[in-house]
């Protein structure tokens, strides 16, 4: 086994956190290794709670960013609701809690030798791994649009600066512009934020630019909790009338399959071009990049896993959670990264201290933020059958299809939510 300098050191450094907490440093020495792959919503909350669960635990953390860019409430910042470091988080309060967080990104994971190779040239070995990578997208799938096009015409689904520059071109744009939203077919990240997004540039272009509108060009003939949205819509931005600031087209003619980004222009399945002065396009998306080439993921571009556990069907000893994961009806939110990270990390120390896994309850919640003191919120419980087959809803703890705008309160309980949540993941 390769050991670096680097390592080394860090591995010193823990002995004192594992003294500090109580735990032996032969524990530390000897104990079983688990390696998570990605410091996000998934990842983080995976290391944490195997911790927490197993003190014994040898854990480590391999994520490339020194702050993670939360994605949640990130459209605030474009409604000039929020400022963008209000959504960066650090990993000191991991590594407080005994975990080696190494900065690197992971280049190749080697299920046979059970081994993590990364970028510096550092290897780690495992017991179990635990990988959640997020999204990566489907260049391929819009011809004109590449990552790229994508730093001047920004999608902006993954935070960071690609958010800043959406939020400087809204503020550039004139008054009696048009802003251009374009969501691609499921499943993709958060199915409620392009919609989220629509109402919070709405309620910028409302106070700052009220000749101007946003169009929404959606793949997709429905959406989840749309009852609630076109009630909010409606009751803050004219929703269906011709005053409207928010305007939805859907189906082949909303498609987009090209961009012409020298005009401007986005074109759809059926030929249809649209102009507009600021764009944004939601590219497809497929399961973060090391998850293909680990030959983690199947023809759909995801990863199918067991749904008790989150081992992967396509290698052993490697669970896979968050975005990256096909786990049943569940959508593709921090939420549910953060759920099925704590399901994950109890059914990994199961394992490990040969014990069988127990089913629990995987709970969704979802906020979408539409205006000033004005929000919607669902929720929906799923349970994996005994053996980890299947995933049930139980339909009456779910509020998916009661979903409205309710003034005041739920904008106040996202916030919070926002806030315990983040806790929840990074300490
Ligand atoms: C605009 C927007 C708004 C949203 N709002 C909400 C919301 O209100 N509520 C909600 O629940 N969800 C929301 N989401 C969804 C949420 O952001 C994602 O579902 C969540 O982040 C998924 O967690 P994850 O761990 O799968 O991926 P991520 O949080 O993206 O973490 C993946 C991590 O893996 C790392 N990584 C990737 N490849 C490697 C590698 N090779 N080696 C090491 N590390 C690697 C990345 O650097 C990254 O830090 C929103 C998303 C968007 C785009």
């Amino acid at each position: 086994m390769h050991i670096s300098r680097r390592n080394f050191i860090t591995s010193l450094a823990l002995g004192s956190a594992a003294a500090l907490l109580g735990i032996s440093d032969r524990a530390f020495a000897t104990g079983r290794g688990v390696v998570v792959v990605g410091g996000g919503s998934g990842g983080a909350t995976a290391a944490r709670y195997l911790r927490l669960f197993d003190p014994t635990l040898r854990v480590t953390l391999i994520e490339p960013q020194r702050q993670h860019q939360s994605c949640l409430m990130s459209n605030e910042v474009l409604a000039g609701m929020r400022k963008a470091s209000s959504l960066q988080f650090d990993y000191v309060k991991l590594s407080q809690l005994g975990i080696n967080v190494v900065h690197d990104k992971v280049v190749t994971i080697d299920a046979e030798k059970r081994r993590i190779k990364t970028q510096s040239g550092d290897t780690f070995p495992y017991e179990r791994c635990i990988i959640s990578p997020g999204i990566d997208f489907r260049w391929a799938d819009i011809e004109g649009y590449d990552a790229q096009v994508a730093e001047t015409f920004p999608h902006a689904w993954n935070a960071g600066k690609q958010l800043i520059t959406l939020q400087q071109q809204l503020q550039s744009m004139q008054d009696g512009g048009t802003v251009l939203i374009t969501t691609p077919k499921p499943p993709y990240r958060c199915p409620t934020a392009p919609y989220e997004r629509a109402s919070l540039i709405a309620h910028y272009l409302q106070q700052q630019k009220p000749k101007s509108k946003v169009i929404i060009l959606d793949a997709n003939p429905t959406f989840i909790d749309q009852r609630g949205f076109k009630q909010a819509w409606r009751r803050a931005y004219h929703f269906a009338t011709e005053k409207s600031l928010i305007e939805r087209q859907s189906g082949a003619e909303a498609t987009v399959t090209e961009f012409d980004a020298a005009n401007k222009t986005v074109i759809t399945q059926t030929g249809q071009r649209i102009k507009a002065d600021v764009i944004n396009i939601i590219p497809p998306q497929q399961a973060g990049n090391i998850a293909a080439t680990s030959g983690l993921v199947d023809e759909s571009g995801w990863c199918p896993v067991n749904l008790l556990t989150f081992e992967s069907h396509q290698k052993s000893n490697i669970h896979v959670i968050g975005d990256a994961a096909i786990v049943g009806g569940m959508s593709k939110l921090a939420s549910s990264a953060n759920a099925q990270g704590k399901a994950c990390a109890a059914a990994v120390v199961a394992l490990l201290n040969g014990r069988a896994p127990t089913a629990a309850p995987l709970i969704e919640t979802r906020y979408s933020i539409i205006g000033h003191e004005l929000a919607l919120s669902s929720n929906a419980i799923f349970k994996p059958t005994a053996e980890g087959h299947q995933l049930t809803q139980i339909p009456e703890e779910s509020t998916r299809k009661k979903v409205k705008p309710r003034p005041l309160r739920e904008f106040y309980n996202a916030h919070s939510w926002y806030n315990n949540i983040t806790q929840d993941i990074f300490g």
